[in-house]
This record gives C-alpha cells, sequence and structure tokens, in this order.
C-alpha cells in the first residue's frame, strides 16, 4: 500500500522545538533537507513541509500535527483482547476508561472537580422473550405476529419493569411535527392514551417542494428515535414503527439485533416528557396485516402520509400488548480532561470520541471478542494523540478545550447524551463540539467528509484549513442515512451546540477510483459491529494524521478565534441554541 506510515523522525517533537505545519507543495525529492534544522518530507501526491523549528524561520507555525505512531499505539492497546471489546458496565470498559484517565493524568490535563470520570448511570433491560405479545384485532380479522420474528416491544420507560394494555390503533403516517415546514401529523387527532403506528424515515420530497424535509437527505425527523420522543410529547400509549427496508437503510435483522439481549439507556429525563408506555417495531408484513383487520389498505395510507394534506387515521382496530424485563442500574463513565484556556479559560470548546464497544458477544468465527478496532479505537486514539499534543503546545490556546472520551455510544448515544444533559461545564458558554468516530486506516486522501459543516458558520472555520491542507470538502457520502444523528456530536447538536463530525475522505491518493468506497463497503459488509473489526498490521496511519491536521487546525483556530459561530437558519438545531444564547 502506498503511503507508508510517517516516519517517527518527522512527527511530533516535543519541548521547545515544535513540528509545524508550515505549508503545502509539491517537490520532486524524497528527502531535502534545506537548512541543518529542517527537513521536508516528500510525500505521494500531498506534500507536507514539516519544520522543525529551531533557528529556521517558520511562516505560520501555527498547529502541530499528531504523530502517527502514537495513534497506533493507543488504538493497537485498546483494542487488544486484553481490553475485551470494552463492553460499557464491563471490566473491559472501565479499564479502557481507567487507560484513558491514565494518559489524561499523565500528561497534566485538568480533571474537572478533581476527577477525569464523569458517572453515567444507565438502566440495562432483559427482555423476557415469552412475555412479549402483541395482537391486533379489528373487523377485518386479527393478528397475532411472534416476538423477533416479526415484532420487538420494550416499555418505554426503562426503568418500568414492564407495561400493557389494550387501546385503539392510530396511524399516523410519518408521525412529525415540524412547525417550520408546516407540517404535523398530529392536527386534529389526539393519540393520548392510544397506539399509534408510524412509518419510517421522513415524508419524500414531492416535486414542487424538493428540499422538503432534506430532499433526498434525512432529517432528524427520519430518526426512530425522534419517532419516540414525539410519541412521548404527545401522550401516546404505544408508539409502534413499521419497520421497511429501504427507507429504514437496514434489513429487520438489524432491529432484531438490536433489541436481542441486555440494552442499555439513561433513566429518564426528570426535565423531558413521560416516555410512551410501550415501543416497538413491526414488520411491514404485520402492519399490512394489522391494517386490513380494519380493512385497510397499507399502500393507500403510506401514499396519503406522504402529502401535507394527511389526516391521522383512526383504524378501529384495538391493539393488545404486554411486556415484562428485568432491570439492574449500572454505570460506566466518560473520560474528560481538559486544557484550559490562557485568556478566556470559561469558553469551551468540546472534542470527543467513543472508546465503548460492545465487549465480549455472541461468538462468530470461533471469536467472541468485540474489539471495534475502527469502531473506535481508532477515533480514541487520535482524540488522545490530540490531548496530548495540544497539552504539549508552549502557549495554550485561548479558549479551553475539554477532551471527553465518550461512553456507551453502541448503546444509543448514552455517555455523550449524558453530557448534554449534565454538562460539566455550561452549555451557552460551550462554543463548538467536534467528534470523531473512526480513524482514517488506509492512506492518505485528497478528499473529507465534514458532518454538519454546510449546517453551521463553523463550515467558515473547515473550508479553509481543507484548501490548504489539499482537502476537497466532500458531501455526506449517503446522506439518505441520516448519519448527522448517528454520532456522539449529535447530542450537543441537539441541545444547540454547534458541532462537527469528521470523517475522512473516499478518495485514496494512489488508488483507483472507486477504492475507497469498496473498502469502506467491505468494512461495514464483513467487520461492522462484528469481533473481526480488530487491529490490522496492514493499516497505515499516515491518513489519519493527515484527518488529525484538518481536526487540529479547525479546533485551534476555534479555540484562537473570539468568534460564537451559530446554526444556519431553517436548521432544526438554531432555535434551541438561540434559546440558550438569551439567557447569556
Ligand atoms: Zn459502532
Amino acid at each position: 500500500m502506498e503511503g507508508a506510515p510517517i516516519p517517527r523522525r518527522f512527527v511530533l517533537a516535543k519541548g521547545p522545538a515544535a513540528v509545524v505545519l508550515t505549508g503545502l507543495r509539491r517537490i520532486p525529492f524524497r528527502v531535502l533537507r534545506i537548512c541543518s534544522e529542517v527537513e521536508i518530507v516528500r510525500r505521494p501526491v500531498l506534500v507536507l513541509l514539516l519544520a522543525i523549528v529551531a533557528g529556521c524561520e517558520s511562516t505560520s507555525s501555527d498547529f502541530p500535527l499528531l504523530d502517527g505512531g502514537e495513534i497506533e499505539q493507543h488504538m493497537r492497546t485498546l483494542s487488544s483482547d486484553e481490553f475485551l471489546g470494552r463492553g460499557p458496565g464491563h471490566p473491559g470498559g472501565d479499564m479502557a476508561a481507567e487507560y484513558i484517565g491514565a494518559q489524561f493524568a499523565s500528561w497534566g490535563l485538568d480533571a474537572p472537580d478533581g476527577s477525569h470520570f464523569q458517572a453515567v448511570p444507565m438502566v440495562g433491560t432483559t427482555t423476557d422473550p415469552a412475555s412479549a405479545s402483541l395482537s391486533f384485532g379489528g373487523p377485518g380479522g386479527a393478528v397475532t405476529p411472534a416476538y423477533m420474528d416479526d415484532f420487538v416491544l420494550n416499555a418505554g420507560d426503562p426503568v418500568a419493569e414492564g407495561a400493557g394494555g389494550s387501546a385503539e390503533l392510530i396511524f399516523v403516517g410519518y408521525g412529525i411535527n415540524a412547525p417550520e415546514n408546516d407540517w404535523n401529523d398530529f392536527a386534529g387527532v389526539d393519540v393520548a392514551g392510544k397506539y399509534i403506528m408510524i412509518l419510517v424515515n421522513d415524508p419524500p420530497a414531492p416535486a414542487a417542494e424538493p428540499d422538503l424535509f432534506g430532499g433526498p437527505a434525512m432529517t432528524y425527523y427520519g430518526r426512530w428515535t425522534y419517532k419516540y420522543e414525539e410519541a412521548a410529547r404527545q401522550g401516546a400509549l404505544g408508539a409502534i414503527i413499521v419497520h421497511d427496508t429501504e427507507p429504514a437503510g437496514y434489513p429487520w435483522s438489524v432491529v432484531r439485533g438490536g433489541w436481542s439481549g441486555e440494552q442499555f439507556a439513561l433513566p429518564p429525563d426528570p426535565s423531558g416528557p413521560t416516555p410512551a408506555g410501550m415501543v416497538g417495531w413491526v414488520s411491514l408484513d404485520v402492519a399490512t396485516e394489522a391494517l386490513a383487520a380494519a380493512n385497510l389498505d397499507f399502500e393507500d395510507l403510506m401514499a396519503q402520509a406522504a402529502g401535507r394534506e394527511f389526516a391521522a387515521v383512526e383504524t378501529g382496530v384495538i391493539v393488545t400488548a404486554s411486556v415484562e424485563s428485568a432491570v439492574r442500574e449500572v454505570e460506566t463513565m466518560n473520560v474528560v480532561g481538559v486544557v484550559a484556556g490562557a485568556t478566556r479559560p470559561d469558553e469551551y470548546i468540546t472534542v470527543s470520541a467513543h472508546y465503548d464497544h460492545f465487549g465480549v458477544g455472541e461468538a462468530i468465527h470461533g471469536d467472541s471478542i468485540y474489539n471495534g478496532a475502527y469502531d473506535n479505537a481508532s477515533g480514541t486514539a487520535m482524540l488522545l494523540s490530540l490531548a496530548h499534543t495540544i497539552s504539549n503546545m508552549e502557549t495554550a490556546p485561548d479558549r479551553s478545550i475539554v477532551f471527553i472520551a465518550t461512553a456507551a455510544e453502541e448503546q444509543g448515544l448514552l455517555g455523550a447524551q449524558w453530557y448534554a444533559q449534565t454538562p460539566l461545564f455550561p452549555l451557552n458558554q460551550t462554543v463548538a463540539e467536534l467528534n470523531v468516530d473512526g480513524a482514517n486506516l488506509w492512506g492518505e486522501t485528497d478528499d473529507i467528509i465534514v458532518q454538519g459543516e454546510e449546517r453551521s458558520e463553523l463550515g467558515l472555520f473547515v473550508r479553509p484549513r481543507a484548501g490548504e491542507l489539499q482537502l476537497t470538502i466532500m458531501p455526506d457520502a449517503e446522506p439518505e442515512k441520516g448519519f448527522f444523528f448517528r454520532s456522539d456530536h449529535f447530542p450537543f447538536a441537539k441541545a444547540g451546540v454547534p458541532s462537527l463530525y469528521f470523517e475522512h475522505g473516499r478518495s485514496y491518493l494512489g488508488k483507483p477510483e472507486g477504492w475507497g468506497n469498496d473498502v469502506q463497503a467491505a468494512y461495514t459488509a464483513n467487520h461492522y459491529h462484528a469481533p473481526s473489526d480488530e487491529y490490522s498490521e496492514d493499516f497505515v496511519f499516515d491518513g489519519a494524521v493527515q484527518q488529525g491536521a484538518l481536526v487540529t487546525s479547525v479546533l485551534l483556530d476555534i479555540a484562537r478565534s473570539d468568534l460564537w459561530p451559530n446554526w444556519h437558519a431553517g436548521q432544526e438545531f438554531k432555535a434551541a441554541r438561540d434559546a440558550m444564547m438569551g439567557g447569556r
């Protein structure tokens, strides 16, 4: 593979001789010494001119590079079998947290309130499969689907040890209440105490309004988490989402897998609405049969639901459901280290990467340790290298930087959600949130994906640096899958804090077109959330250094700036930001 790891001598010098990025150039030499202290390194196409400054002039000595060797070492450690897949609430997860906390401490990062650990309380729920039942009855017949094969169900309140009840089924289309889009599927109907049936994703944009609900891209209204939240606000007894492979973006097996075994949630937020009594999914076939029991046609209703004139349908079908679960309290922790700002320490930027993975689970090909090397030992390693590098800078940036290795992301962004709910530093003093989930392990690219840069004024920080690093900013490769809502910056965004999620590029230097997409697709098919997401000697770290250069430069630019970037008009999260900043 082209683009070998950056030789150690070219990366991150410590102490007074800081390595700085002074410019980008194409030069025909392998290695050049232009003065005794400066080395120019020839990279495949992108040439980083690295100056080890001691007596040499540097024109824009404004950000240090990360150390590829250091990223490699942390990733190798965290993804080793010794860490048992870093399951939250399990010894491996605790070990990982302690490892990260020890690194923060050794580099002298500040510990908020004297500790690098923020306890994250979780509720672990294990459904008794024998207790889970769901049936639909109407004038056109009765439907009794099979648990796991056709439906999944749980109490909406994770602390409840069960739920049950009979009530009418109301078909609410996409189940969206979006005043800014003049769209309300709950207009003129009272679903309090009823079951609601909801379509997954958001409505397709009509020709007359191609940008409605983000056009082909998914908005937050399309996410299943939103559907349950809205059901709670509407006071529904139960919320049943209809699974449909294409709009969901994943097959039924993913729903089934996600609802098997012990599931974790945060205890209910006392400041939020009471959760719906029951939440679940049914297969497309079950939804079709359930509506047929009321002599209604699913396809007809789905077509109606795509229009603004849609009105929710009281089906007359009676739903009877019950479920019992074993519930236990479990604790995990976010790991936090702070580099205090030199001049404005009470203005914060958070940087997050989740360190948890699935722990030890069902064996696949004889391996039961879910190492989560790419997902997300790699991003955690980058976070560590970033924290180390910034803590080593001679002059701290003006604003404070809060490094957070988040817990229980794989369980539904729980650690990040907990931080956003109970922040260690006020969110209205938090300028921005930057997230890394997946470092580049395959080589340098000439492009990069930065989720959210188009949504807020943070894009003004990203674009010039991407240009300088010769990285073309590419739009989300799969906008219909709603990745912006699926990593740890999102709870910050939802609370109002402008956020970025730094993915890596797909166009690898020296590789044929499509190679990066193939690598990504092969990873998703073979290793995503499987025990085989393991450390490989084939990984290279120059791409991670390059990705890290964008993260570092953008982070430092924000940390040196006195701007308070906001969301662009029309973004889902602007109202929350405006409200919190109004009170500042
Ligand atoms: Zn994951």
